[in-house]
């Protein structure tokens, strides 16, 4: 299949994505844009993505890491792993990703080490998927929690502290996208999101 997305950096527009009113996201471009960042992806690196959803944190990853790399997607929804393996397919990313339907942390154990997890669901087992989270990061593998809720920014701030990790960073991001209306441009707001990441020692 041709290529959906030809350029090198992240930002696929969010309606690009195959999408179901079941299944949450994709986490939206702007935000998708400071993830991948945050992450600070290499070609060839291997990426866990934690509550892959529609797919829209794997497939960035994915175009990151490849040729080479790979990202390993769990999801412990049938309809997420559906959605995610047509956008995987979509942007011609099949051959650096691997989707497995699992609840994470249990999900976790089975993967190998990583150079970065982005964990974009956690449901209320964060902390647990910290834990592993931690224990599967290879040295100066980095760590990425989006958070919708406050409560889990600030418990990602302090489980992250807790397990020792350093350059631990906390952006809030708020995005306003302008709709045309008739006397103008409207700017209409989003949710903020807020981005933690650290680095494991
Ligand atoms: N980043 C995604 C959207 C994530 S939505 C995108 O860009 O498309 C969050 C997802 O996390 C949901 O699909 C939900 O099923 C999943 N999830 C929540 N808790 C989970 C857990 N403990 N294990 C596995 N998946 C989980």
């Amino acid at each position: 299949m041709a290529k959906e997305w030809v350029y090198k950096t992240p930002g696929i527009p969010d309606e690009m994505f195959n999408q179901s009113d079941e299944v949450p996201g994709p986490t939206k471009e702007e935000i998708r844009v400071v993830t991948i960042s945050k992450a600070r992806l290499r070609e060839g690196d291997t990426v866990i993505d934690v509550g892959c959803g529609t797919g829209g944190l794997t497939v960035e990853a994915a175009l990151q890491v490849a040729p080479k790399g790979k990202v390993y997607a769990i999801d412990e929804d049938e309809a997420a792993i559906k959605l995610t393996t047509s956008n995987v397919e979509k942007f011609g990313v099949k051959g650096n990703v691997s989707i497995a339907s699992g609840k994470a942390p249990q999900a976790l154990l089975t993967l190998p080490n990583a150079d970065a997890i982005i964990v974009g669901g956690g449901g209320g087992y964060l902390r647990a998927i910290l834990q592993i989270a931690s224990s599967k990061l290879k040295p100066n593998g980095r760590i990425v929690v989006n958070a919708i809720l406050l409560e889990t920014a600030t418990l990602a701030i302090a489980e992250l502290k807790e397990l020792g990790f350093k350059d631990i960073d906390i952006a809030h991001i708020s995005v306003a996208k302008g709709k045309q209306i008739n006397s103008g441009t409207m700017m209409m707001a989003r949710n903020p999101i807020t981005i933690v990441s650290a680095t494991k020692l």
